[in-house]
């Protein structure tokens, strides 16, 4: 099963400590929630899992971390300064800001027309003395330098909207230092903040966001083939980390939903919204897998050779061309972007490991069935008897003998019964008990998160036993 809505996730993920609204004390900050001890390790399993499969696992695949902040030139001559934008309308009866693409209207050729006709109400308070639609820019803005006026264009900077562009522009550096040949990689893992005009739905759209993207250049001409490889390899991954297949969909963008740089653009859905009544309307997307052409490469190039004599940049140093050594050619490569958002994929995640479970007492059960290796922690050490100092010894031994080498922790702050149900909440694959039998035998006992069965393990035996079986479970 998976959980019934998002609703039920934001409930858990508060009460045990996964995510917490930020600023909720100062009453908080729309759309905006900070990840706590357990959200952490979730968030940094996701990315490091990410990394080892994108980068380490892969031999034609390098690493980057640029800077969020960026020449304003990037955003110049990537386009995002002049399109990156949403259109608005200002409702001037409730001061409503409202998105003009989402307003209904009908008998008009253009919202412009239909709003000067006053056939466009504000769904807020239903008046038709709405301003004319303008584009705000989902950028968020910043100065640099201690000097810098509000307004000084010399000082205007951008927090990245997307990690992307630093790749593009490092794309000679990392070729050259590497040695590397075309086709190959660049990963990279890092924040990017939107200012969306409709945040919402828990940590599904945000405006401080964290992604996972890589730009995989390849000569054109090969690019369709390898586009259909990265697709099939992406959705594999979500397979991979335990997601059912009927929670996962592949989705074709349409060519009047395509972005101005995209040839082509496929989607992996996860079913979001499972509560919704239309069955289309339950999907979202979870991972974005494009094929950018050679946009962003020849807008960052210095003068590229454009036919039409278009997108010509006098500002930029460098020509982001490639030579291929063995045909003597030279070209702008394609570009593959697989891009991902930690966040919806930790969401994906918590909502399809959510199960519930009825134990032999008839008490409901909630399971967090993660893949273990996304388990924020691995084993959790329970004492029988807290009150006895032999067992309470050899439980913090044990915890204190596993945690070099997977996430451990030891409580004794509730009877055996609500231990294990607050571990299953929070999906530990295993706990370990420690008995008055242990003190005389060496040996615990380990429960299985899933199955609840439970089997007896030399404590010499344990570190091994806990470690391969996080491994082969899935
Ligand atoms: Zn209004």
């Amino acid at each position: 099963m998976a959980a019934p809505n998002i609703e039920t996730i934001v409930s858990l993920a508060k009460r045990r400590g996964f995510v917490f609204p930020s600023s909720d004390i100062y009453g908080g900050l729309g759309s905006a929630w900070d990840y706590g001890p357990l959200g952490v390790e979730l968030c940094n399993n996701v990315k490091q899992g990410w990394w080892r499969w994108m980068v380490h696992e892969r031999d034609d695949m390098e690493g980057l971390d640029s800077s969020i902040i960026l020449n304003r030139q990037v955003w110049k001559y990537s386009g995002h300064e002049e399109t990156f934008s949403d259109p608005l309308v200002d409702c001037r009866e409730c001061k409503t800001r409202l998105r003009a693409d989402k307003l209904e209207y009908s008998g008009a050729a253009s919202i412009e027309e239909a709003i000067q006709g006053k056939q466009v109400k504000c769904p807020n308070c239903d008046s038709t003395d709405l301003t004319a639609p303008r584009p705000f820019n989902l950028m968020f803005r910043t100065t640099i330098g201690a000097a810098a006026e509000e307004d000084d264009p010399t000082a205007l900077a951008y927090l990245r909207p997307e990690t992307a562009q630093g790749i593009f522009i490092n794309f000679h550096n990392v070729l050259t230092t590497m040695r590397r040949k075309v086709p190959f990689g660049i990963a990279q893992i890092g924040k990017s903040f939107r200012n969306e005009v409709t945040p919402g739905n828990f940590i599904f759209r945000t405006r401080e966001f964290e992604q996972m993207e890589m730009e995989y250049f390849v000569r054109p001409g090969e690019d369709e083939p390898v586009h259909q490889e990265w697709i099939d390899y992406c959705h594999n991954w979500f397979l991979t980390l335990g997601i059912n297949a009927d929670n996962l969909r592949l989705y074709e963008q349409p060519k009047e939903e395509l972005a101005h740089y995209a040839k082509r653009t496929v989607d992996i859905h996860y079913r979001f919204f499972p509560e919704r009544e239309e069955e289309e309307r339950q999907w979202d997307e979870l991972m974005g897998i494009a094929n950018r052409t050679d946009f962003d490469l020849k807008a960052h190039s210095k003068k590229p050779e454009d036919a039409e004599g278009k997108r010509l940049n006098p500002d930029s140093t460098e020509d982001l061309s490639y030579f291929d050594e063995a045909t003597k050619e030279r070209f702008y490569p394609y570009v593959i972007e697989p891009a991902a958002g930690v966040n919806r994929t930790v969401l994906a995640v918590l909502m399809d490991a959510y199960t519930e479970k009825t134990n032999d007492k008839g008490e409901k059960r909630v399971i967090l069935k993660l893949h273990p290796q996304l388990a924020p922690i691995k084993a959790a050490i329970l004492p029988l008897a807290k009150n006895k100092p032999e067992i309470v010894g050899m439980a913090k031994a044990i915890k204190r003998s596993l945690q070099p080498t997977l996430r451990a922790v030891y409580d004794d702050t509730g009877g055996i019964g609500k231990l294990y149900a607050r571990q299953d909440e929070i999906g530990t694959p295993f706990c370990v008990t420690v008995d008055h039998q242990s003190l005389e035998d060496e040996a615990v006992t380990v429960r299985d998160r899933d199955t609840w069965e439970q089997e007896r393990v030399k404590v010499s035996d344990l570190q091994l036993h806990l470690q391969s079986r996080l491994v082969t479970k899935l």
